[in-house]
């Protein structure tokens, strides 16, 4: 969701002032958050939501609410034009529920809560202090609007019956929604690192899915228990992988139709019946392609690998 997004037509994507409505705890490092308010009738989703991503704009204090045109179709040009200190700062956090009811729409997140000193920022600050009747503003997709057009989700198993989908704790919640949304006959499996052993959560999978939770051990960094997991369960052999960031690159962005690294990309092949959604740590995720894409020879259309954060820089809109 970018300035050119936000001309002219009316943009696919809404803009909403919300309240918390609940704050609960679900685990160490998740804190759940639900966000209702009127402007939230223009939410939603034709079809399913899987990985469906938001932005959120924590405000600088808690109940400021920056000076947004909202009725402006070019709301994105008048939020830059606030100075930074004033407009707060804009994450991207994924869709763990759409309640779509005549009484009104509400949108939960699944926040990490990563509060080490040196380690957080300011979505994560405001979710470990947030409190009901708190304002904020979503962009999420706008109610009728064709999935194809919000660009807000990735999942795109196309034909294939079988997905291994990974991540860590940050694309817990998009591999919950996605899982909980898929059909009931697919097969395969999902890896998900977590924090600690109380990080794991319940899961509505379909039944061919192995849901294996991996909780990392005490100091040990992000991939440390993924990435074996994953080249385990493929077969590529080297469990003991060092962990490879793209220096000075943006985050790693590569789905079956878009690469953020200009590689070209061809149509998956008819007989295809497998795909690969990963998502996380930026260098984990590249460390991952390197072996799934170079060792293990998977076909880059059938896979989405994508950066969710990169250790040691703060994500900006
Ligand atoms: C499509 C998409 C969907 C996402 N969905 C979710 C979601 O549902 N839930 C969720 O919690 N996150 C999600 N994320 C990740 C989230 O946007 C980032 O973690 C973001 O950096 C958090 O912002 P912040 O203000 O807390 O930290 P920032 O200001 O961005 O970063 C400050 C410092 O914190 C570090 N940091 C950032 N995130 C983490 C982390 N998780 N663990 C440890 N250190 C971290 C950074 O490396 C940096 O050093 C998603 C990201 C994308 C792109």
């Amino acid at each position: 969701m970018s300035a050119e997004n936000s001309t002219k037509e009316r943009p696919s994507y809404a803009l909403a002032l919300t309240r918390v409505q609940g704050i609960e705890l679900v685990s160490p490092s998740f804190v759940r958050v639900t966000f209702g308010g009127p402007d939230l009738d223009e939410f939603g989703t034709e079809g399913d939501i899987f990985d469906a991503r938001i932005k959120i704009i924590f405000p600088p204090t808690p109940q400021a609410i920056p000076a947004i045109d909202r009725e402006s179709d070019d709301w994105w040009g008048s939020f830059l034009a606030i100075p930074e200190e004033e407009r707060g700062s804009m994450r991207t956090y994924s869709v763990r529920e759409l309640h779509v009811a005549e009484e009104g729409t509400e949108v939960v997140v699944d926040f990490v809560l990563h509060l080490e000193p040196g380690r957080t920022g300011p979505a994560s600050t405001w979710a470990s202090t947030v409190q009901v009747g708190q304002p904020v503003f979503i962009v999420g997709p706008r109610r009728g609007i064709p999935s194809s057009e919000h660009g807000g989700a990735e999942y795109a198993p196309g034909a294939a019956r079988s997905v291994l989908l990974a991540g860590d704790e940050t694309a817990a919640p998009a591999i919950a929604r996605i899982l909980e949304d898929a059909p009931r006959d697919l097969r395969g499996a999902a890896f998900i690192e977590v924090p600690t052993a109380s990080d794991i959560l319940s899961i509505q999978a379909p039944p061919g899915i192995e849901v294996t939770w991996l909780p990392r051990a005490a100091e040990a960094e992000h991939g440390s228990s993924l990435i074996p997991a994953v080249l385990g369960y493929l077969g590529g052999a080297d469990a003991a992988v060092e962990v490879r960031d793209l220096e000075g690159e943006e985050l790693l962005w590569e789905t079956a139709d878009y690469s953020g690294l200009g590689e070209p990309i061809a149509a998956a092949p008819a007989s295809v019946d497998r795909y690969f959604w990963i998502a996380g740590e930026s260098g984990v995720v590249t460390t991952l392609r390197r072996h799934l894409v170079k060792d293990l020879g998977i076909d880059r259309a059938q896979v989405a690998f994508m950066g969710y954060w990169r250790r040691g820089v703060a994500m900006r809109g």
